[in-house]
């Protein structure tokens, strides 16, 4: 018999490669997604099955995390063996304007699906799998952060996500679920929805005149996504539920990341002035490393570029509160899961830049159009 498995936020970049993941291991992947005016499921388009087809192993159901109802009837229905709760308003800065909505969906939404596992009589059949994040240590206590460091959220975000994490802890010594947290520093990849840091700028380096950025020396521990559902996946598999750090150990500013995405290119560029003035310069253009990434045929676009600014600031994306410093420790994971991430940032980035390069010439040029059916742990 396959073993079922439940994913809430599976239209989203995680639940995306974790749902590919699990099916390759046999798996019967069911995935919540919201109803939406548009189609939202381009992430997991390529293992979309039709409802007619016999045996699926990916079966979709309309949900949503402030629902308990309906997330109890799903749960009731499919008796899931594992559930991974990803599903979360997951963006920092639009916490800040969406706060109550936040706290509904990242904090509550949390509770509603224990509370379903509880009331089912499910506990002992079912295993949980929370999203928490290293945004819980905000104003840093202790560098490197891991399990025992206290926590500091600095965001509707990742106060919700607070609640979150102690309801699970909580539930786990109250009814002896299988109930774990992994504490997930960024993780990236060209799944990364366009509005964090990362993906802003590997999208922007091809395709924007000049990019406008928020705070520039914020410093983060980035880890590639598939590196990081082989760990939801290894936390589930454990005999006892635990809390785990999954990071690197290695932190960048947002600076080095914006210079190596543009070295991914060939072009250097060269940061001047301060604070809200500063800005970056395209200084220089290795023209066999950008023939190779991008072609000759964009070369003199972008010669025209030398001497231009090509990064600015803009306060817009600045945060009331601002979480300066991730970095992350990961030994728990590494001895106890044997889990080691195979990325690391420059694979990362290299990754990122040629899945954007790539839409950037559909996108500006060729008009194609359409979506490649990709298979992301290929
Ligand atoms: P993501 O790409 O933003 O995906 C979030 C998913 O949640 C999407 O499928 C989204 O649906 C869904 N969703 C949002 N609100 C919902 C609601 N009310 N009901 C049901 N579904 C809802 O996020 P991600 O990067 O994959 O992250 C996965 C989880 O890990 C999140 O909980 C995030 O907070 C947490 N996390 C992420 C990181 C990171 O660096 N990526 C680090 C630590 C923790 P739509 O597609 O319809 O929007
Ligand atoms: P977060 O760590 O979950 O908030 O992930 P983000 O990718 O949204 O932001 C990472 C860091 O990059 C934060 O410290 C932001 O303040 C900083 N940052 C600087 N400029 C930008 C920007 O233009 N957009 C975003 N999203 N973050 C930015």
């Amino acid at each position: 018999m396959s073993k079922v498995a439940l994913i809430t936020g599976i239209t989203g970049q995680d639940g995306a490669y974790l749902a590919e993941y699990l099916i390759k291991k046999g798996y019967i992947v069911h995935g919540i997604k919201r109803r939406s005016s548009m189609f939202n499921t381009d992430r997991i388009d390529h293992l979309y099955q039709d409802p007619h087809v016999e045996n699926r192993n990916l079966i979709l159901h309309y949900g949503d995390l402030t629902d308990s109802l309906n997330l109890t009837r799903i749960i009731g229905e499919i008796q899931p063996d594992e559930i991974y709760n990803l599903a979360a308003m997951s963006h920092v800065k639009v916490s800040f304007d969406t706060p109550e909505y936040t706290a509904n969906a990242d904090g509550l939404g949390v509770l509603r699906i224990l509370e379903a596992v509880r009331l089912l009589n499910l506990i002992p059949k079912t295993r949980i799998y929370q999203a928490s994040t290293s945004e819980l240590y905000g104003l840093v206590q202790e560098v490197p952060q891991k399990e025992t460091t206290p926590f500091y959220p600095r965001s509707p975000y990742a106060v919700a996500k607070l609640y979150g994490y102690w309801i699970t802890v909580n539930y786990r010594e109250a009814y002896k679920m299988h109930a774990s947290n992994g504490i997930l520093f960024n993780h990236e990849s060209p799944l990364r929805g366009e509005t964090f840091v990362t993906r802003k700028v590997t999208r922007a380096v091809g395709m924007q005149k000049k990019v406008y950025m928020g705070n520039l020396s914020s410093k983060r521990d980035w880890g590639h996504a598939k590196d990081y559902v082989r760990a939801m996946y290894a936390i589930l598999q454990q005999d006892e539920p635990s809390d785990y750090v999954i990071a690197t150990g290695i932190t960048t500013t947002i600076r080095d990341f914006l210079r190596m995405a543009f070295a991914e290119i060939g072009v250097e560029i060269i940061f001047k002035g301060e604070n809200v003035n500063e800005v970056a310069v395209l200084n220089y253009i290795d023209e066999k490393v950008f023939i190779e990434r991008v072609g000759e045929v964009y070369l003199d676009n972008f010669r025209k570029r030398i001497g231009d600014e090509v990064v600015g600031v803009d306060p817009q994306y600045f945060r009331p509160t601002e979480v300066d410093l991730l970095i992350g420790d990961a030994t728990k994971a590494r001895t106890r899961l044997g889990w080691e991430p195979k990325y690391d940032l420059a694979s990362l980035i290299e990754d990122m830049m040629l899945n954007d390069i790539k839409l950037m010439k559909k996108e500006s040029y060729l008009k194609e159009g359409g979506y490649e059916v990709l298979n992301y742990f290929e």
